[in-house]
C-alpha cells in the first residue's frame, strides 16, 4: 500500500450539518467505517480533497421498530445489527457474521456495505500493480483487462449485506440538501462497474427499513476463497413462503456475480406448487439468464455461475423443507 493521502477531514456533529457540508464539497467522499474506503484510498484509488466522516452523527446508529417497519440508521456497526435480535427474527440477516471479520465489523457500516465500491482483480491493487499493468477503464486507464473489446467496467459488486435485505423487501432513506425519499433498496444499484450506484453527488444513504412483518422464512449462503475474512465469490440470500406443500412466495437475490446485486421475485412457474428438481432447474434457469461473473476474480466465472445455482438450490430445499410457515 502507498503512504495515506492529504485531505481535509470534517466531522459533521448531526445530519443538517453533514448536507450542508456535501453540498459545499461536492467532491467530498464519505467515510463511515472507513474499512472498504480507507484501503482503496491507500492504495491510490480516489484521491480527495475533502473526506467527510460520518461517525459523530448519532441519529444514524440507531434501530428502531414500529407496527409496520424495522429501520436500521445507515451508521449502524455489523457487530451491532448482530448483537441485536434482528437476525434471529430475521434469518436473512445473519449474512453480516459472514462478512469479513470480528474485528472489521466492529467498525463496518451497514450503509458502508450498502455502498460498498465495486471490485476486480485488477482494480483491487496497489498503484504500482495497476500502472504496471497499464491501468484500466475503471480508474487511470483505456482498457478493460477483464473484456477488453468491450466499453464498459464489470468490475463485480460483492456487498453480503444487500442481498439479504434485498429478499426482505427493503427500501432505503436517501437525504441530501432538498430533503429526503424512501425508494426500493434495488434502485441504489446500476448494472455498471463504473458507475454501480444511483446516489448523486449530495445524497447520503441515512437508513434502510424492511416491514415488521416480514414472514417468509430466510436465509443466505455464500461461497469464498477463505472462510474467514473473504468477499462472496458467490452469494445467495432466499426468502420463501410455504402453505401447506405449496410455494406461494419466493424471493432470491444474488451478489458477487454481477455489477449490481440482483433481485429475483418473478417465479410464476413454481408459485402455487409444490417443490420439485424440476421447479428447482426452472428457477435456477431464471437466474442463470441474468447473472454474468466475469474473469473479475481469480476463480473462473463458470465456477461462480456453479456456485449461484448450487448455493440458491440447497437454501431454497432447506427453507422449503422447514415447513408451512
Ligand atoms: C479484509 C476485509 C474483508 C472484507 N470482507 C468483506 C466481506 O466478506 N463482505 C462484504 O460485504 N464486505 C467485506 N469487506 C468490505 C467492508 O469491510 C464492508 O463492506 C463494510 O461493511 C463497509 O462498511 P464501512 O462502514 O467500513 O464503509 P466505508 O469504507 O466507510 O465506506 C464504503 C463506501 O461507502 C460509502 N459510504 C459509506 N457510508 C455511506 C452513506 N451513509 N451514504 C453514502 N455512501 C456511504 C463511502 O463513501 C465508501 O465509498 C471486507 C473488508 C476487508 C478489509
Ligand atoms: S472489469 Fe475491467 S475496467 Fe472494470 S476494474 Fe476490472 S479490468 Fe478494470
Amino acid at each position: 500500500m502507498s503512504a495515506p493521502l492529504e485531505f481535509t477531514l470534517l466531522h459533521p456533529a448531526n445530519l443538517t450539518e453533514a448536507v450542508k457540508q456535501m453540498q459545499a464539497h461536492p467532491n467530498a467522499r464519505l467515510l463511515a467505517g472507513g474499512t472498504d474506503l480507507v484501503p482503496n484510498l491507500r492504495r491510490g484509488i480516489g484521491a480527495p480533497d475533502t473526506v467527510i466522516a460520518l461517525g459523530g452523527i448519532d441519529t444514524l446508529n440507531s434501530i428502531t421498530e414500529t407496527a409496520s417497519h424495522v429501520e436500521i440508521g445507515a451508521g449502524v456497526t455489523l457487530a451491532g445489527l448482530l448483537a441485536s435480535n434482528l437476525p434471529t427474527r430475521f434469518p436473512a440477516l445473519q449474512a453480516a457474521a459472514e462478512i469479513a471479520s470480528p474485528s472489521i465489523r466492529q467498525a463496518a457500516t451497514i450503509g458502508g456495505n450498502l455502498c460498498l465500491d465495486t471490485r476486480c482483480r485488477f482494480y483491487n491493487q496497489s498503484q504500482w500493480w495497476r500502472k504496471a499493468n497499464q491501468f484500466c477503464l475503471k480508474l487511470d486507464g483505456d482498457t478493460c483487462h477483464v473484456a477488453p473489446k468491450g466499453k464498459r467496467c464489470h468490475a463485480t459488486f460483492s456487498g453480503d449485506l444487500a442481498p439479504a435485505l434485498l429478499v426482505l423487501g427493503a427500501e432505503i432513506r436517501v437525504e441530501n440538501a432538498q430533503g429526503g425519499r424512501w425508494q426500493p433498496l434495488a434502485q441504489l444499484y446500476n448494472e455498471d462497474g463504473l458507475d454501480h450506484l444511483t446516489l448523486a453527488k449530495g445524497d447520503l444513504l441515512v437508513a434502510v427499513r424492511f416491514p415488521t412483518s416480514e414472514t417468509r422464512r430466510s436465509g443466505y449462503l455464500k461461497s469464498r476463497v477463505r472462510r474467514a475474512g473473504d468477499f462472496p465469490l458467490a452469494g445467495v440470500a432466499v426468502a420463501l413462503t410455504r402453505t401447506g406443500d405449496k410455494i406461494t412466495d419466493l424471493r432470491v437475490a444474488a451478489t458477487g456475480t454481477n455489477s449490481a446485486p440482483l433481485l429475483f421475485d418473478d417465479f410464476a412457474d413454481v408459485i402455487g406448487q409444490p417443490l420439485s428438481d424440476a421447479a428447482l432447474t426452472q428457477i435456477n434457469k431464471r437466474i442463470g439468464q441474468a447473472i454474468k461473473p466475469m474473469r473479475t476474480t481469480n476463480q473462473p466465472g463458470l465456477y461462480r455461475r456453479q456456485m449461484v445455482a448450487a448455493l440458491s438450490k440447497r437454501l431454497i430445499s432447506t427453507l422449503y423443507e422447514q415447513g408451512a410457515n
